[in-house]
């Protein structure tokens, strides 16, 4: 069972922009879920922190920028580490990228990507969700988080996880990398 993407985005973007009227260059967002066995993880961030811009590329540097913090995206061992012990797999990766769809949409539409709900305000954002199944959950103990070195402009990420132990909120950054799950 699959929550279809722009219901599980569209959600996470409600949350998020209730908290923040915009979005602060360097500070990202995670939230990390964990329900029985399987472990969600969201992940928002500026695109400036990602790419250091946030208008729509206009050269093959900018193409090239944009298509490799996607594949950082998409390498979860390069964002988080999870406890070995847990024994959790992979099971979906959904990206939310403004200028990547803009860019694979047709020209008619492509005029309308002023009206991406991502890129509203002349900020623009990539999120990102994870899904995993752990044979074992009850050694989920933390969640390393690596985005500092893959993406070195983070200096902040704002935390939130719900779990059997309840919810928390912790503000991580390159000192601090462990969340308590
Ligand atoms: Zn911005």
């Amino acid at each position: 069972m699959r929550l279809p993407l722009a219901l599980l985005l569209t959600c996470f973007c409600s949350a998020a922009h209730a908290q923040h009227a915009a979005h602060e260059h360097g500070v990202a967002e995670l939230r990390v879920a964990l329900e029985g066995r399987m472990l969600q993880i969201e992940y928002a961030s500026p695109l400036d922190t990602l790419v250091g811009f946030e208008h729509a590329p206009s050269d093959e540097r900018q193409h090239r920028l944009l298509a490799e913090a996607e594949a950082t995206l998409r390498n979860i061992g390069r964002l988080f580490r999870l406890p070995a012990a847990a024994g959790c797999v992979l099971k979906t990766v959904e990206l939310s990228s403004p200028w990547a769809l803009a860019r694979q949409a047709p020209a008619a539409e492509a005029e309308h990507e002023h009206d991406h709900p991502h890129a509203a305000g002349g900020h623009a954002e990539m999120e990102a969700a994870y899904t995993f199944e752990c044979d074992r959950p009850q050694a989920l103990d933390t969640l390393e988080v690596l985005v500092f070195d893959a993406f070195p402009r983070t200096r902040e990420v704002r935390a939130e996880r719900v779990s059997g132990r309840g919810q928390a909120a912790q503000v991580l950054n390159p000192q601090r990398r462990q969340l308590p799950l």
